[in-house]
């Protein structure tokens, strides 16, 4: 029997996309990979084994999907692309544990994709090659619905990479951080050369992992509160604290009640936002809301 090659590699990527005559979208970021080992770094960074599942985002033609078939023991892959799901369904034929779903992953009912496809599975991974039209939105949607992940594992923008890991006091430190570092534990997996996707996108390429918290590192009271207060903290970065705090918290009232209850706090009202580790944030929302501030 002749064994069939893997669909990442360049010379069956091209076949596939030639024989379906299929042209990329740039509106729906699609960049597909053609390198065998930046897919296995990827799968690998996941820690899957065949009592775990993988859902996948974007699945374009099957690339790292069939990777994850060979390892994870049931995956879901979400395509919005309809042009894309016939290919899917022929190439990933030899693969019964994939599951191809035609939607578009930020509207499609997670939590009842999650029962349906993973059922009693309870280590599930993300694991995808993003578009990065939408990169931003479908992590915070998917740490927010605190779904039962383990870990996402993503190719994303170099910078968003490393926004999402920057430590407090440095200049890619910001809510973004702050919103990540709450569900998660994020390490940079590695930087991605432009010329193992087909088109090449513009922009620099990383891998990151997110490894998923059971219980948030701080204790917030009410999340929406803490995650305003971020927001207003950061609104102009070069502003203080106290004056960001201010325009959002106390317009038209003098500092005093601020500057105190930001003593309270024990944090100096002439920090910038950027300085603030995210107990202080924490700390800061509870003084606020012992104080009736929202
Ligand atoms: N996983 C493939 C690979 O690595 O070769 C393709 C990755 S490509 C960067 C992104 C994929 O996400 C494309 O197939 C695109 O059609 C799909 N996509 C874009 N927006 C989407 C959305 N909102 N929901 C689901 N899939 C989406």
């Amino acid at each position: 029997m002749t064994r069939i090659e893997d669909i990442s590699t360049p010379r069956r990527t091209k076949e596939i996309i030639s024989r379906h005559g299929f042209s990329f979208k740039k509106s729906l970021g699609q960049n597909f990979l053609i390198d065998q080992n930046i897919l296995y770094k990827i799968v690998e960074a996941a820690n899957l084994s065949k009592d775990k599942g993988a859902l996948e985002i974007g699945p374009g033609i099957g690339a790292l999907t069939e990777k994850l078939a060979q390892t994870a023991g049931t995956v879901t892959a979400v395509e919005i692309d309809q042009r894309l799901i016939p290919i899917l369904q022929e190439v990933l034929e030899p693969y019964p544990n994939v599951k191809v779903h035609h939607g578009d992953v930020l509207k499609v009912d997670l939590k009842e994709l999650f029962r349906t496809n993973f059922g009693d599975v309870t280590k599930v991974s993300v694991v995808a090659n993003l578009p990065y039209y939408v990169t931003t939105p479908i992590l915070m949607r998917l740490l927010e619905e605190k779904l039962p992940l383990e870990n996402i594992v993503v190719m994303i923008q170099k910078e968003v990479a490393v926004r999402m890991a920057a430590s407090p006091g440095s200049k890619d430190y910001g809510s973004l951080s702050i919103a990540v570092q709450y569900y998660s534990e994020p390490k940079l997996v590695c930087t991605v050369p432009h010329t193992v996707f087909i088109p090449q996108p513009n922009v620099e390429s990383a891998v990151i992992r997110l490894q998923v918290r059971d219980k948030p590192p701080v204790e917030v009271d009410d999340e929406s509160h803490f995650f305003e207060v971020i927001q207003a903290s950061f609104a102009q970065r070069r502003k203080t604290i106290a004056n960001n705090l201010k325009v959002r918290f106390f317009p038209g009232e003098g500092r005093e009640r601020l500057e105190q209850l930001l003593q309270e706090a024990e944090i100096d009202p002439s920090r910038r936002g950027e300085t603030l580790s995210i107990e202080e944030y924490a700390r800061l929302s509870r003084v606020f809301l012992k104080a009736g501030i929202r």
